[in-house]
This record gives structure tokens, C-alpha cells and sequence, in this order.
């Protein structure tokens, strides 16, 4: 098959997987310019790992496992690796959908962006407009999304629009440190830095017409999208319990190909702590997307009065998640422990864990692309559910370090060349610009293309942008 290659079991001492690489063939060059085929090599040896360790079109070298990829582990005794799900847990997208077009917001676009830069605080360690006290803290770290909705910072009907409801019921904030409370305290509707943004599209095109009428998406419409995670409290739970499991590894007679992927049985004390915080700090980032949500929507009020209609929830996504989920396996259906790191759940048509509304479609699966190409709305597919844990990519991918890409791009211009296509950006880093310039990115084209062809996923909208609210 074009789009998919696998290194046989058998390449590597301590492989107890193959490893499948999903990518049309003109990536594969790209691909194999970092060291992320030896990360999944590495990934592949995970005790408890079922079936083969994956890797999307998105690919690229991550801190011990690639970002791109999708590992599911036998439930309860194969092991959690933070790596697998990456130091900004949750780190997710979702979309807000307006009722307005293009040519009704054009002549306030520049405006619409002042206005978002004032209302969304971005930028490193940047705190926002709410300092939570340690009990509130404790309340979103158990109730995710609710908690913006009980306290009126969110909209109730939002929250089925969220993957998993917006919570991890498995969260107990006792198992997140001092420091990454004092890092949250602060930080609750923020966006941060880099690649996290806020950013409003135009759709540009409608591939499949039916999916579309029930994502309630047309052609010239505005909406935006929304990527950020659980920042400084999730970066600091990743950043705590590696250092745990890197000393308590050899305690369960582990060893792994990497210290960055240090990893215990999901059933051990060490395994379970890391969960209940890692949900934790899932539950900060769905808090954190609603707190944006309200902001956003009070930029747009702002700015369109009562013509402006309402910003509706389109779905909220997690990207580098773990989650305990039934797949169907060798014949049978089995409980297993899927690492998403810089992949998207897509669950396809009649999974019971996607809202009703959805039943028929599949559930709507976002990627980004960069800030000056496409990013698209896909739709889950239940080939995803037969060959990917029901997952697909999630983004174009770093073609290019951030140090290269620095090298190779000005940001002064680049944000002129932006200007002249009639993209608006608001930054507050030149520097931090350069690093997520559009050259720094795949194709993302032909990574849509390949999940397409492999059939874990469906276009459905393609989407472009107008203005880029980065940190
Ligand atoms: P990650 O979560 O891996 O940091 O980023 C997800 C994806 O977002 C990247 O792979 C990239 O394709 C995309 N991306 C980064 N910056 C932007 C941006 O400003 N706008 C859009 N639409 N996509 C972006
Ligand atoms: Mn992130
Ligand atoms: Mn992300």
C-alpha cells in the first residue's frame, strides 16, 4: 500500500511490535530526517504494547516517543510512558463555529484581531484574567470544562461538544505537586506561546457536502480555532512524574532503549499516580479552552454588537492524551491503554463514546496546518477504530527544528509576506514567529491526503486563515 510501511518485528532485538510508519511516499524522505523512526523503533519494545507502534504523516522527533504517534498498551499491566503523551498533556484544538461570512466581517478583521490579542493573554509564562485560589484550582483539576460552565465562564451546551464531556473522572488533584499548582494558579485562559494560537478562517472548501450540513459548516463562513494546552501545570506534572519513573523503573525490572521514555505498568503505585495526575492536568487544559471560549466570545461581542450572532462549539480535541478505551483485537474486544502524542482521536460512525449528534458522521477530528496554508476538518472514519486505536494525525508536523527555522526565516518579512496574502497576525514575539513559520511545517496536503487514502479519516472542510492571534 503506498501510504503505509511497516519494519518487521523481527528488524530489531526487543521489538515485540511492528512498527508501521502511515505516509505517501514523497514523505518519507522528510521522515527520515530526524530521529523519529528510531524513536518508534524504541516505542515498539514498551512492554504490554498490542498490535504494532504507529506513527502518522505528521511524524516528527519528539522527547522519547514521536510526536505523531499512537501506542496502545494491554490493560492493566502494560505500562504509562509520559513521554507517549507529551509534556503539554492535553494539548488539544477545537473549533468555534460563527454564523457569519467572510465579506461581513472583512472591513473589521484588523479589528476583530486587536481585540482577540487584548482578550486572549498569550505569550511564555503569561498569566491571564483570572487567579484561581488552591481550592478553585482543586475544582477545575476534577471537573475540567464544568467548572468554567458553573462559574460562568463557559456555556453549558458546549460541553458535549468536548471529547470526553471535557473531564477525566479518574483526576485526583492529590497527586499533583506543589509546584504545578504554583504553576496553575495563574495560567487559566492562556494560550502561552509557540505553536499554541488562537486563529480566524475562512472555510474554503466543502469535500464531503453531507458531514458538512451536520457540522453545520459552509463554504465563505468564519470560524475559529483554538490550540493550547494545559501549560506551566501540565509541563510540571510530565516533568515531575518522568524523574519518578526513571528511578522507579528498575523496580519493576524495566529498561528501556531511552531514558526519555521512561514508563511503568499502568497498574503499579507510580502508574496510577501519573494517571490520576495526568487527568488532572487534561482537566486544566478542557478548563482552560472554555475560559479562551468566553474570552473569545466577548472579543467577538465586542466587535459585532448584535449582528454578530453566537460562536457555537464545532468539537474540542485533545492531542497528546492518554485513554482507556476498548478496541477490537485479534477477534476479540480488549481494553487497552492508547497513547495519542500529537494524534487525534477520530472516532468513526456509530462509536457509543461520540456525541448523538455525530452518530452518523463520525466524530469531527481538527488539524491544524500552520499560519499561512490550509488546516482542515476531518471526520472519523471506522477504519480508524480497525487500524489506529481510532486515531489519525494531528497537524501539518515540524519539518524543521526551531533553531533551523530561525536561521532560515526573518520574521519582520514574513509576517509582510502574511500581510500581502491577507493574513493578519498579532504576535508578541518576532522570535517566537520565525520558529513557526509555514516552511518549518510539512505539507500538511499531503498529510490529509495520506489519512484520507488510508481511510482513518474523511475531509470534509478545508479551511484558511485570516488572522493569527500567537504568543
Ligand atoms: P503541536 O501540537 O504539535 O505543537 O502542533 C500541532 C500542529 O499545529 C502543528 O503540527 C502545525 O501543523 C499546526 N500549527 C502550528 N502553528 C499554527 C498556526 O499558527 N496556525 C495553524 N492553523 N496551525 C498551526
Ligand atoms: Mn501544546
Ligand atoms: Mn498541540
Amino acid at each position: 500500500m503506498p501510504y503505509l510501511w511497516e519494519i518487521p518485528m523481527g528488524t530489531r532485538p526487543g521489538m515485540l511490535v511492528p512498527a508501521q510508519i502511515y505516509a505517501l511516499e514523497e514523505m518519507i524522505d522528510a521522515i527520515l530526517n530526524d530521529n523519529s523512526i528510531e524513536q518508534l523503533i524504541h516505542v515498539s519494545m514498551l512492554p504490554g504494547i498490542m498490535k504494532a507502534a504507529m506513527v502518522m504523516p505528521d511524524v516528527h522527533q519528539g522527547y522519547g516517543f514521536p510526536i505523531g504517534g499512537i501506542a496502545a498498551m494491554r490493560w492493566p499491566d502494560g505500562v504509562i510512558s509520559p513521554g507517549g503523551i507529551g509534556y503539554d498533556i492535553n494539548c488539544g484544538v477545537r473549533l468555534l463555529r460563527s454564523q457569519l461570512h467572510e465579506k461581513q466581517i472583512s472591513a473589521q478583521l484588523e479589528e476583530l484581531s486587536v481585540e482577540l490579542y487584548k482578550e486572549v493573554p498569550s505569550g511564555i509564562g503569561k498569566g491571564g484574567q483570572l487567579t484561581l485560589d488552591r481550592e478553585q484550582l482543586t475544582q477545575v483539576l476534577k471537573k475540567g470544562a464544568l467548572w468554567a460552565v458553573e462559574n460562568g465562564y463557559g456555556d453549558r451546551k458546549d460541553l458535549q461538544n468536548i471529547e470526553s464531556g471535557g473531564v477525566l473522572d479518574f483526576a485526583d488533584p492529590q497527586y499533583v505537586s506543589e509546584h504545578a499548582f504554583q504553576r496553575g494558579f495563574a495560567q487559566l485562559g492562556t494560550i502561552g506561546a509557540g505553536n499554541h494560537f488562537v486563529e480566524v478562517d475562512r472555510v474554503e472548501e466543502i469535500y464531503d457536502e453531507e458531514t458538512a450540513r451536520v457540522f453545520q459548516l459552509q463554504k465563505g463562513q468564519i470560524v475559529i480555532l483554538i490550540h493550547t494546552g494545559s501549560r506551566g501545570l501540565g509541563h510540571q506534572v510530565a516533568t515531575d512524574y518522568i524523574r519518578i519513573m526513571q528511578t522507579a523503573m528498575s523496580r519493576y525490572g524495566l529498561k528501556s532503549p531511552d531514558r526519555e521514555l521512561a514508563c511503568v505498568p499502568f497498574d503499579s503505585k507510580e502508574g496510577q499516580e501519573y494517571y490520576k495526575a495526568m487527568c488532572a492536568a487534561a482537566n486544566f487544559a478542557w478548563c482552560n479552552r472554555e475560559v479562551i471560549t468566553w474570552e473569545i466570545r466577548k472579543a467577538w461581542n465586542k466587535v459585532f454588537g448584535e449582528n454578530g450572532g453566537k460562536l457555537d462549539l464545532l468539537y474540542d480535541v485533545a492531542h497528546n492524551i492518554a485513554k482507556i478505551e476498548e478496541h477490537h483485537i485479534d477477534s476479540k474486544i480488549q481494553k487497552v491503554i492508547v497513547h495519542r502524542k500529537g494524534a487525534t482521536r477520530a472516532f468513526g460512525p456509530g462509536n457509543k463514546e461520540i456525541p448523538a449528534h455525530f452518530l452518523q458522521t463520525g466524530q469531527p477530528v481538527l488539524i491544524p496546518g500552520s499560519m499561512g496554508t490550509n488546516s482542515y476538518v476531518l471526520a472519523g472514519t471506522r477504519g480508524s477504530e480497525d487500524l489506529t486505536f481510532g486515531s489519525c494525525c494531528h497537524g501539518a508536523g515540524r519539518r524543521l527544528s526551531r533553531t533551523a527555522a530561525k536561521k532560515q526565516v526573518e520574521a519582520v518579512q514574513l509576517k509582510k509576506k502574511l500581510q500581502d496574502q491577507g493574513i493578519h497576525i498579532q504576535s508578541g514575539s518576532f522570535r517566537g514567529l520565525a520558529e513557526e513559520a509555514p516552511i518549518a511545517y510539512k505539507d500538511v496536503d499531503l498529510v490529509v491526503e495520506t489519512v484520507q487514502q488510508a481511510g482513518i479519516a474523511k475531509k470534509v472542510a478545508k479551511l484558511r486563515p485570516l488572522a493569527v492571534i500567537k504568543g
